[in-house]
């Protein structure tokens, strides 16, 4: 043992300094809060329950049934189903989520190419069975409807999810003259 180390010990100094501490944050103001009576608003950007984004023009949803969201999703949570509509467009007919096996990755909200995707900042849910938990279609529109009201959404999504079709736009040719000097 060296003499520092005895002298820490003889005169208490760790306690004193632990004490010391303590004391220090005795006047402080109090960092708890009387949740649920008080609550502090969720970070701008803070992964919550989900919401599929929907279409202001059509007010349908975005999604178009792609799966990539789908693919990507490490928890194999959300499950969509497609038929062939009478344009022989792909029609989503179900888009389900089951929100207790989400790890609130937001690869699914990264991997949308068309940002019909979001975790809104809603984090305060709860249920009494695993049903309430698994989110259908109309249920995340309606997330999108309540949690990401007015500009919000469109907001969020610029802010934080910009779709990465705008990044990944084709580039448009290059001039015979720029080729040449390439
Ligand atoms: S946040 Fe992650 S785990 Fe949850 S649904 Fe999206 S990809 Fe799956
Ligand atoms: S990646 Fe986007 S468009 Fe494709 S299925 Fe998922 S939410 Fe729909």
């Amino acid at each position: 043992m060296t003499v520092n180390e005895l002298i820490k010990k003889v005169f208490f100094i760790e306690i004193l300094q632990g004490l010391a501490l303590t004391l220090k944050h005795l006047f402080k103001p109090a960092v708890t809060i009387q949740y649920p009576a008080e609550r502090k608003e969720p970070f701008a950007g803070s992964r919550g329950l989900h919401a599929l984004v929907r279409d202001s023009g059509t007010g349908r949803e975005k999604c178009v049934g792609c799966g990539l969201c789908a693919a990507m999703c490490p928890s194999q949570c959300i499950h969509i189903y497609t038929s062939e509509g009478d344009d022989h467009k792909k029609v989503v007919d179900r888009y389900e989520i089951e929100v207790l096996r989400c790890v609130y990755c937001a690869f699914c909200v990264e991997a949308c190419p068309y940002g019909a995707i979001v975790l809104t900042d809603h984090f305060e849910y709860s249920g009494y069975s695993r049903e309430e938990f698994y989110y259908t279609k109309e249920r995340l529109l309606e997330n999108w409807d309540k949690y990401m009201a007015g500009n919000k959404g469109k907001e969020y999504l610029e802010r934080f999810w910009r779709p990465r079709a705008v990044d990944f736009a084709t580039p448009a040719p290059a001039k015979k003259e720029e080729r040449a000097k390439q």
